[in-house]
């Protein structure tokens, strides 16, 4: 039988308490500051592989509402964002960004250089200690190592998620996902829960035994799916058949373009060779340099986001995605072409897609993102040589030949068998030590004989020799000082060059590239979007790096320890 009773009695209880609750909520907000921002729940960082801070502003008006341009509108559109180190490449970009610091302290100098002990070139992330999983087909043929597994050893900082890992006794979650095993490894740190890149051939995504011995159930359900499959005896058409590309990139047949993986330099590009009957490497090599790789990893990191529940406990967690094929692209068309317009506008929906996943998963206001890329890229010499610049590729292959007969002429030592280079990996020369000893000869004074040599090499701007980067340098010599802070004495080499702009070091007659401290690598997008950071476009000159301490005070953690650029002033948040 109901109680008539206690119909009433909650009735005349409930008045009060919404009263006593509007009042208390009208006092907080007569009295109180504006409240403090919720803190977030997850932190994703978003690196699109060579992207330059000029597309956000020159395509913006092409931007839909809910991607790129909602991020520039509701979140701190940074302007003047730049790597503040001079050898802009993918592996020393990827361990900066939440690691706070540059490779003068993380010690990635590059994505491989020249170990002395071993007397070998190394990869920045290849362990002969761990193994691929899962391993590789019986069938894999190509690189003898294609067994070899992956790890953050020589990454010499720790990043935000190791910081997030130790304050949270383990229990954050630190995910890590792109196409190139070096963008996923790098920013994850020394202890993710889960770090996936893809296989140089069957876009399967892999890990390594560092990580784990078998891949999460949510990995092996993409890899049974065939993910990457999807566009075979498909062809890359424009996104927007209606938008006169031309007007807002160039032309399309530019020459100086490459042909990626048979693709040809004009839309529409095919995907692999119409003869094959599944897909082959080469459809693989043309996926992946097309916009669609995008599209498989933003596949992965969904199920990523399910399958670790990402932002779904107390303890905040981190996401770190890398796409890549934005660089792939670039590499072969060029930063002015038709494919960089279309790969950007794609990149536009990747972002919105994102952005809605996160919404619906996490919930607005629950993450803290952010957006930048790990270097730009310069513009195809054909194309800078129209716009009536001094530009050109340079091949250094007799390089290391010609410098051992200049330095063996200048010393008089000709007869001397020894090579005196040791090796050569640009920008670095490696003197070989033992021979200069043997002949007696001071280390500082071949290095300044060698610098000489190598600023009159064709392209060339400057060279800098260890013992200048060692000291001092004039405070107005800012791309000695850029090379300073790429250097890391125990792996970088004797003698370093910069090259002019426009000039690059380069093996074939088409394409591009990028690893110079000029603007056209160093400035990079930087968008920051979360709880308690206000919209709007911002000048103040800040770096990737930033993100580190950006993401720490978002989370409330410590900075990593060796983190130096400072939360950016325009940036307070309200913790
Ligand atoms: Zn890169």
């Amino acid at each position: 039988m109901r109680n008539p009773c206690l119909r009433i009695c909650k009735r005349v209880l409930f008045v009060p308490i919404i009263a006593a609750a509007l009042f208390a909520s009208l006092a907080y907000s007569l009295a109180a500051p504006p409240s403090q921002p919720v803190r977030p729940r997850l932190a994703v960082l978003v690196v699109f592989d060579q992207m330059r801070a000029d597309y956000l502003s020159r395509w913006q008006s092409l931007f839909g509402d809910g991607g790129i341009r909602r991020l520039q509108t509701e979140g701190a559109w940074f302007q003047n964002c730049n790597y503040p180190y001079a050898y802009t490449v993918t592996a020393p970009g990827h361990a900066s960004i939440l690691t706070g610091c540059s490779p003068d302290r993380h010690g990635i100098i590059d994505n491989d250089w020249y170990e002395r002990e071993a007397g070998t070139q190394v990869s920045c992330v290849a362990s002969e200690r761990y193994q691929r999983v899962p391993p590789a087909g019986s069938n894999a043929t190509g690189r003898r190592s294609a067994q070899e597994g992956a790890s953050p050893e020589r990454l010499m900082a720790p990043t935000i998620g190791d910081v997030l890992k130790e304050t949270t006794g383990g229990r954050a979650r630190v995910v890590s996902l792109s196409f190139k095993d070096r963008s996923a490894v790098l920013p994850a740190g020394q202890h993710p829960d889960a770090c996936y890149w893809f296989s140089g051939r069957g876009a399967e995504a892999i890990t390594s035994t560092y990580c784990r011995d078998h891949v999460h159930p949510w990995v092996a359900d993409f890899n049974q799916a065939h993910q990457a499959d999807q566009w075979f005896r498909k062809e890359w058409t424009r996104l927007r058949p209606d938008l006169d590309y031309a007007r807002y990139s160039g032309p399309d047949d530019v020459a100086g373009e490459g042909n990626g993986s048979g693709q040809g330099r004009v839309f529409p590009h095919p995907f692999g060779t119409a003869d094959t009957s599944k897909p082959s490497s080469s459809y693989y090599g043309a996926l992946y340099n097309s916009p669609f790789g995008n599209e498989v990893l933003l596949n992965l990191v969904e199920r990523a986001i399910d399958g670790e529940h990402l932002g779904a406990q107390d303890t905040p967690d981190l996401l770190c995605v890398s796409f890549s094929s934005n660089d792939a692209i670039g590499h072969c068309y060029g930063p002015d072409s038709q494919e960089v317009l279309d790969v950007t506008l794609r990149s536009d929906l990747i972002v919105r897609d994102l952005l809605n996943y996160l919404d619906t998963k996490v919930g607005k206001g629950r993450y803290v993102l952010a957006l930048t890329a790990d270097h730009g890229v310069c513009p195809l010499p054909e194309v800078a040589r129209a716009q009536g610049k001094d530009a050109g590729r340079i091949l250094p292959s007799t390089w290391p030949k010609q410098a051992d007969s200049f330095l063996k002429e200048t010393f008089a030592r000709k007869e001397d068998k020894s090579k005196w280079i040791e090796a050569f990996s640009p920008p670095w020369i490696y003197l070989n030590k033992p021979a200069l000893r043997q002949q007696g000869l001071k280390e500082e004074e071949v290095e300044k004989a060698l610098a000489g040599w190598l600023v009159k090499q064709p392209g060339m701007q400057s060279a800098y020799t260890r013992t200048q980067l060692q000291g001092e340098l004039p405070k107005d010599d800012s791309v000695g000082r850029a090379v300073q802070r790429s250097f890391y004495p125990a792996r970088s080499g004797e003698v370093a060059g910069v090259m002019k702009p426009y000039f690059f070091l380069w093996g074939t007659m088409t394409g591009t590239t990028h690893g110079s401290p000029h603007p056209y690598d160093t400035h990079v997008p930087l968008l920051v979007y979360g709880p308690g950071i206000s919209g709007g476009a911002r000048d103040e000159a800040v770096t990737p790096q930033a993100i580190a301490a950006i993401f720490a005070d978002s989370l409330g953690i410590p900075k990593p320890a060796k983190a130096e650029a400072p939360l950016p002033a325009t940036l307070q948040t309200a913790h």
